[in-house]
């Protein structure tokens, strides 16, 4: 439904966006999620019309949006700031562009009272921005973004400037919000636990290039690159060489774990050097010599641990001073956790889990 076909940007010797090319599918949550200065803001604002690529085209339904103005384009774009006018009630901020559209009074009267009980405001429709939370600031910004029902909803980290709770609460709205109108959300974050979250699909960006474009639970399980396995989620990175090829592993000789097994990369070959991906939850943790069922073993001992409440997330250091995480769910009230800085221990995985990258 809207195309991004080969679209570039330069800003003098910065390449913002290189030759980008995907489709975003009506009534899709996308997320763009990259580093800082990958050009996701930049792409954002050349689909709503903010910036003119350099090359290539942008459609929507197969029609060049190119030479449509900003306010001609059936977006919105939603901010980190909240950008609201702060002389306006909540009702009226929402109702701006109904009233900017013309529409009827009943209309915009009805249509207000549906978008403030979709983001739950209707008990502040009479207040000024300058008395509301930050978390009702932003419902309000995303009222008024959806108050015409535009063909897609453009978010450039909208959540950044929440605190951890209320950020979470609004990922709860946001995506009923999505599935209630049907609306296709275009959503910049530098978040990747937003992204995976949320999203039907992420593209990873980098030095503006996309990495990878793929449903979550494929960039978090397969990642297609180093980049993208050590942008989404944690993970431990060894390098490694494929020594064999069997029929459902691949046999892999790392400096860091010695010889160990892990799942097949299709395209790995044999004496290919890369990297061994093995994210903290894959691993387990127990005293020495008491994890034997698993093929791939590792002594060491314990550096630190985090305890975060539901698991606690161990360091271990190994002989040549490596350090790996592992995760270990805390089942037990009032149990902080199960083994002390300094204890030795070992690390396990099965040969299905950790993937061979080369890139
Ligand atoms: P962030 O997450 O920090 O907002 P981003 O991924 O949105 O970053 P962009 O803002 O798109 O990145 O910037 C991409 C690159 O283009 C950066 O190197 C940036 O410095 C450069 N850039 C963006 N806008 C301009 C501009 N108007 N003039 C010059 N350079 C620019």
């Amino acid at each position: 439904m809207l195309e991004i076909k080969h679209i570039s940007k330069r800003f003098g010797d910065v390449i913002a966006c290189d030759r980008l090319n995907f489709t975003i599918e009506v009534g899709e949550f996308f997320s763009l999620v990259g580093t800082s200065g990958c050009g996701k803001t930049t792409l954002l604002r050349m689909i709503s019309g903010l910036d003119y690529p350099d090359e290539g085209d942008i459609l929507l339904d197969g029609k060049s949006l190119l030479n449509e103005s900003t306010e001609h384009r059936p977006f919105h774009t939603v901010f980190q700031n909240y950008a609201l006018f702060p002389h306006l009630n909540v009702a009226n901020n929402i109702a701006f562009p109904l009233r900017m559209k013309a529409k009827s009074k009943e209309f915009i009267q009805r249509r207000v009272s549906e978008v403030l009980e979709l983001v739950e405001l209707t008990d502040k429709s009479a207040h000024f921005p300058n008395t509301l939370s930050g978390g009702q600031r932003q419902r309000v910004a995303l009222g008024r973004a959806i108050a015409d029902l535009p063909r897609v909803l453009l978010l450039d980290e909208p959540l950044a400037a929440l605190d951890a709770k209320l950020r979470e609460q609004m990922q709860i709205q946001l995506i009923r919000l999505q599935k209630d109108l049907a609306i296709t959300f275009i959503f910049v974050t530098h978040s990747q636990v937003e992204a995976l979250s949320l999203s039907h699909r992420i593209a990873v960006m980098n030095q503006g290039q996309i990495e990878q474009l793929d449903v979550p639970e494929h960039i978090y399980a397969y990642p297609k690159n180093r980049f993208v396995a050590d942008f989404i989620g944690h993970c431990a990175l060894l390098e490694a060489t494929v020594t064999a090829i069997g029929d459902s592993h691949l046999e892999l000789s790392t400096s860091h774990v010695g010889n160990v097994k892990t799942s097949l990369n299709p395209a790995a070959k044999v004496g290919q050097r890369g990297w061994l991906a093995l994210r903290p939850e894959q691993l387990h943790i127990g005293t020495a010599g008491s994890l034997s069922e698993y093929a791939n073993r590792i002594t060491g001992k314990i550096f630190d641990f985090l305890y975060i409440g539901d698991v606690t997330t161990y360091i271990v250091e190994l002989a040549d001073g490596t350090h790996i995480e592992a995760l270990l769910a805390n089942s037990m009230p009032g149990r902080i956790h199960f083994f002390d800085t300094g204890a030795n221990v070992e690390l396990a995985w099965s040969t299905e889990v950790g993937c061979f990258l080369y890139d």
